[in-house]
């Protein structure tokens, strides 16, 4: 019998005696996440970089994301299907305008898939794509990339912790 008295310098094993952590607000969370699309193509990727780090219940990440999160420990690998209401919504019409190429001025060439700042000159900022080019009549796209899509999160969450009292007043993780 082992009797930690007789000094044999045993530790308590912390890894298997606590246990592991839930994901639950104001956890601070590390993952690896590789996303795709219906198509399954690769659209973003933490492979090979620094695991993806965000405080949970903030909003830091996508709604549906951070709600397959909850409750998940480290180690723990999933897969989470998301609709676009849970990602980054639908489509919206109105954000699709055709304006006349004397809208980009200084510009030489343009291309469908090139993208640009929007400003409404009130101070507000929005990034664009160019939808189609027809002539002078050049459509753009205000909508976010993943609009309308269902994404597919490959998971693993690498680490979970409390957050500090400054990370969770300030709303952001602290490295
Ligand atoms: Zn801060």
């Amino acid at each position: 019998m082992l009797d930690r008295r007789e000094g044999l310098g045993l530790i308590p094993d912390q890894t298997n005696s606590e246990p592991r952590m839930k994901i639950c607000d104001h956890a601070v969370v590390a993952m690896h996440y590789t996303l795709t699309n219906a198509a399954e193509e690769v659209l973003d990727s933490s492979e090979g970089q620094d695991p993806l780090i965000y405080l949970h219940g903030t909003g830091g990440v996508i709604p549906g994301l951070e709600a397959a999160l909850l409750d998940k420990v480290v180690g723990d690998q999933f897969t989470a299907v998301i609709e676009p209401d849970d990602a980054y919504g639908a489509v919206n019409p109105s954000l699709v305008q055709v304006v006349p190429r004397s809208a980009f001025e200084g510009v030489e060439s343009i291309e469908a898939g090139m993208r640009f700042t929007a400003s409404d000159g009130q101070g507000d900022q929005q990034s664009v794509a160019i939808a189609e080019v027809n002539g002078d009549e050049i459509t753009v796209d205000g909508n976010h990339p993943l609009a309308g899509q269902t994404l597919h999160f490959e998971v693993e969450v690498i680490s979970v912790r409390a957050a500090t009292e400054e990370e969770i007043s300030h709303g952001h993780v602290h490295p």
